[in-house]
């Protein structure tokens, strides 16, 4: 029999028990976190968007007009007005010619790989892809090769010794755990050589990269032809809930007819699709938020240089410690925790062996005067 008991018990003596902290609220940089009022540096709420009340009305309106429950899945009676003119201002805003919305990003990921590639095929991704995307490739039944870490020489060899009939290429645009960017020009051309697809997951881009937030993509002047299947999830930087592929009619249309994640699932709440509507529109104006971050991450890396902290390679919002042992990156998280800061330690299978840490990220919201905050106890907890 499957020993439940057993396996929670190694989990715990590992340092990698897993527990959940209760929110009271909102989100924003403070927090009621399990009663009691913390700053906190580890959403994906970039933007500051999450509690807009512009987004938050807009939702309200919404659910009136449409009621709560969606009712069925998009290809039954689900798909409202409401998706569909999110679909098409994605689009326009992604600079694709179509989209289609997914009801999570992991969905999205897993409904995009399986209907692209199978049995014969292959799928190359980076070590460090989201768990989404590399459980896609083991669903899709494509062969799954994962090249280092950002490396155009480890992809270029595994392109050029695969037989695969058809290849995918997967790639996050700003990994998830590390922050950096995907050298996306450099994987382009290899793809194209290789006569590979490309697929970014623009999760931790849309609305933090490019002009006007629109993505990594953008953010290198790659269109359609370069990036020719594009995901983004609308739960972090957009501040809502919700995912989207965008690329050719073809690619959508395809999806439609394939994409089991897509077709056999209860479409999202049609209010929510207001809401991202809203979230968008505050995306592309609000450049200020854009430049925050940056006032922020810079202030953050050079308070961290004084004190002599290392940080990764990343000029996004994702800003990690790297601690090294799981139990060292739980020890500081708590200790943090203790003085008012709550950032949560990342630990293994999350990211590799040796190399937990502690995964800071920024918002819009942030004030300077808590960037110092964190550091102070930084120093004092370190
Ligand atoms: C969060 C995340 C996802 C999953 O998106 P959800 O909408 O939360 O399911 C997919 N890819 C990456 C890179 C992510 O960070």
């Amino acid at each position: 029999m499957i020993d439940l008991k057993q396996k929670l018990a190694e989990r715990e003596a590992l340092h990698l028990y897993r527990r959940r902290r209760t929110i009271d609220g909102p989100q924003g940089p403070e927090q009621l976190v399990d009663g009691k009022k913390v700053l906190s540096f580890c959403s994906n709420d970039y933007l500051g968007l999450a509690n807009h009340p512009e987004i938050v009305a807009a939702f309200k309106k919404g659910a009136d007009t449409y009621g709560v429950g969606s009712g069925a899945a998009h290809l039954v009676n689900g798909h409202s007005s409401a998706h569909h003119a999110l679909e098409e201002e994605l689009a326009a805003f992604v600079q694709r010619p179509r989209v289609l919305l997914f009801s999570t990003g992991y969905m999205a990921n897993l409904g995009a790989v399986a209907a692209l590639v199978g049995t014969g095929d292959a799928v190359f991704e980076d070590r460090l892809n989201h768990a989404s995307l590399l459980d896609a490739g083991l669903l899709s039944r494509a062969r799954l090769a994962r090249y280092e870490h950002v490396s155009i020489d480890s992809l270029t060899n595994k392109l050029a010794d695969s037989k695969a009939k058809e290849k995918l290429v997967v790639t996050d645009g700003v990994f998830s755990m590390d922050g950096d960017i995907a050298p996306l020009p450099e994987l382009t051309a290899v793809a194209q050589q290789h006569d590979a697809l490309l697929m970014v997951d623009d999760a931790h881009a849309l609305g933090v990269l490019g002009p006007q937030g629109r993505g990594s993509a953008a953010h290198f002047g790659l269109g359609v032809a370069e990036v020719p299947v594009l995901m983004a999830t609308l739960g972090k930087g957009v501040g809502t809930f919700g995912a989207f592929v965008a690329g050719s009619e073809e690619l959508i249309e395809w999806l439609i007819q394939a994409a089991r994640p897509y077709i056999y699932t209860t479409a999202t709440p049609p209010a929510v699709a207001e809401a991202t509507r809203a979230s968008l529109k505050i995306i592309e104006g609000d450049e200020w938020r854009r430049e925050k971050l940056q006032t922020l991450i810079k202030r953050f890396r050079s308070g961290a240089a004084q004190i002599g902290l290392e940080l990764m390679d990343s000029q996004t919002p994702i800003q990690p410690l790297l601690i090294g042992e799981a139990d060292r990156a739980v020890a500081l998280s708590r200790r943090l925790e203790a003085e008012g800061i709550v950032i949560s330690a990342i630990r293994p299978p999350t990211v590799p062996e040796g190399t937990a840490r502690l995964r800071i990220t920024f918002s819009a919201n942030h004030s300077e005067a808590q960037v110092d905050r964190l550091l102070a106890a930084l120093e004092s907890c370190g």
